[in-house]
């Protein structure tokens, strides 16, 4: 694998969303009410509010969701999109892609192009579910077409990958910037967070870093005192001339912009 990437001037922020509700629970704690109750938080509650912010500041983003979820939850992923808004690949069930062979990792994929295709006719990004990816994953990945992965962090701006002779772009991550573990694993105080992410971004800005990537979920950033950082953020971003955008503009962009 080999990369290049481009600069462009103003920063750039992806503010994605995870919308996995309760698909990885129900494959792996299926017995565990209570953390299936937790996950669900995001369809009861969760993505309505997350929406109702976006839309008060007109931020169309990238919502990652395992084709098992849109099957069973086709109208919240409509609501998704009838707010324009990009969905995006992240397995069927939210599966750990690291522990399936490669046959059985190929048919997930292809179910969940099938699934989304439903919902959105073309289908540009993919995220990790788990947090990792298999040694196949970005390969079968090209092979289907799709045109930007989100899950790598061995970079701070998006770049172009090649894998045997196709391009890929990346839009990378840091685990640091996943509201999972700041909330759900660490129980981080939300203004602690808040004034992280602002010290992040403008130390980005300080380094012309054109990019800043937030993982959330619904099911945790939708909590009353999580949301209302996320609004000050935005607002706080907005102040500082960033733009929002899609994960597919991003992608497309960074195509446009390469030099090879
Ligand atoms: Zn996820």
């Amino acid at each position: 694998m080999s990369f290049i990437y481009s600069r462009v001037k103003k920063m750039r922020i992806f503010l994605s969303f995870d919308f996995d509700a309760d698909s990885a629970e129900q494959l792996y704690y299926s017995d565990k009410p209570v953390k299936i109750s937790r996950a669900k938080f995001s369809v009861n509650i969760g993505l309505d509010r997350v929406l109702r912010l976006l839309r008060k500041y007109s931020i169309k983003t990238t919502f990652f969701v395992p084709g098992w979820v849109a099957e069973n939850y086709q109208n919240h992923v409509i609501k998704i999109i009838n707010d324009g808004h990009e969905i995006a690949l992240h397995g069927y069930k939210h599966e750990k892609l690291d522990e399936l062979s490669y046959d059985e990792e190929v048919r997930i994929h292809s179910k969940s192009i099938e699934i989304l295709k439903r919902f959105q006719s073309d289908l540009y990004g993919f995220r990790r579910p788990y947090w990792e990816l298999s040694k196949h994953t970005l390969r079968i990945l090209v092979a289907k077409g799709i045109i930007y992965d989100s899950s790598l962090m061995d970079h701070e701006e998006p770049y172009l990958l090649k894998i045997n002779g196709q391009k890929i772009v990346e839009l990378p991550v840091y685990d640091t910037f996943d509201d999972w573990i700041l909330f759900e694993l660490e129980y981080r105080s939300p203004l602690e967070v808040l004034n992280d992410w602002k010290y992040w971004l403008d130390t980005l800005i300080e380094e012309k870093v054109n990019y800043f990537c937030l993982i959330l979920h619904p099911a945790c950033i939708g909590r009353t005192p999580r949301l209302k950082i996320l609004e000050d953020f935005i607002q706080y971003a907005l102040r500082k001339g960033c733009t929002f955008k899609k994960g597919v503009q991003l992608a497309k962009e960074t195509l446009r912009n390469i030099k090879e």
